[in-house]
């Protein structure tokens, strides 16, 4: 049972979790769920927030962005995560093919002790543990408007999206994002206030996107970007974002916005198995929670 059902919360999950069972949603006792079903109402002007897609185009193209490799291998050794923190979607299959210390091929099994399958080396007996990954972006504000870049770079080429990408080793979330901002849309940013968390469990990435604004009223396209503009809160191009990170983002911003009280959000994005890239349906947005 997927956890949106579960959550039956807010209407921005969708349609579907709008259906799902108000009965379970009254049986739910935890904080987590209180805190719901506190804000179901926050945001039923978001039901279209469903639609789009795109969730494994980000992977790609995020990775494309920032030079990391597509793949989730970590360094190992202590990095294991501890419990399952995403119940409702299968674990993907481990990804490293070869051995980071010896280059031996790998192959999948469950280690002793463990529960979750892994990439074992088949000559050094290596465990490659692959953790989620941190992408960093920024909503860059500016004469009420926000800065988006059109993608120069496939997946999703031409679509529009926030300026983020791969946190790199050495920096912390805000540099990410800055840095990102600069080489996507060549503008200097500072960094104001968090203004979400999204996890992305089937793909392991989690997105931290933080509010911000021109340090100049300068911006131009990066090479990673066809164009650059800023864009009023009712004229966001919905119908072609590039992800569907960036739509839900989006929509939160724009209800906060016209609110004239923003908040951090926290939600999971769910792409359901199998979806295509480019499926609209293809994914739900659960577990919303917010400050
Ligand atoms: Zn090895």
């Amino acid at each position: 049972m997927l956890v949106r059902s579960l959550h039956p919360l807010i209407g921005f999950v969708g349609h579907r979790a709008l259906s799902s069972s108000s009965a379970a949603a009254a049986a739910v006792t935890s904080p987590l769920h209180q805190c719901h079903l506190r804000h179901r109402h926050s945001f039923v002007s978001l039901h279209k927030l469903s639609a789009p897609d795109l969730r494994a185009r980000t992977i790609g193209a995020i990775g494309t962005s920032s030079g990391a490799s597509p793949t989730m291998s970590s360094d190992a050794s202590s990095q294991q995560p501890t419990s399952s923190s995403s119940p409702a979607v299968a674990a993907p299959k481990p990804k490293v093919s070869f051995c980071q210390s010896c280059g031996g091929l790998t192959k999948q099994a469950v280690p002793d002790g463990e529960e979750k399958m892994r990439a074992v080396c088949t000559l050094c007996g290596r465990i490659h543990y692959e953790n989620p990954k941190m992408v960093v972006g920024c909503i860059v504000e500016h004469d009420g408007k926000v800065l988006l870049c059109k993608r120069k770079i496939p997946p999703s080429t031409g679509f529009w999206t926030l300026p983020a990408g791969f946190m790199e080793i050495g920096e912390s979330a805000v540099e990410g994002a800055t840095r990102e901002t600069l080489e996507e849309a060549c503008a200097e940013v500072e960094v104001l206030s968090p203004f979400a968390q999204l996890d992305i469990p089937l793909i392991g990435q989690t997105y931290i996107i933080f509010r911000a604004k021109l340090k100049k009223p300068h911006f131009s396209p990066g090479p990673e970007s066809l164009e650059c503009a800023l864009f009023g809160q009712d004229d966001i191009p919905f119908d072609s974002l590039a992800f569907s990170s960036i739509i839900v983002t989006l929509r939160m911003y724009v209800e906060d916005a016209k609110a004239g009280n923003f908040k951090f959000h926290y939600c999971t994005i769910h792409k359901r198995p199998g979806a295509s890239l480019s499926d609209p349906t293809g994914f739900d947005v659960d577990y919303h929670l917010l400050s």
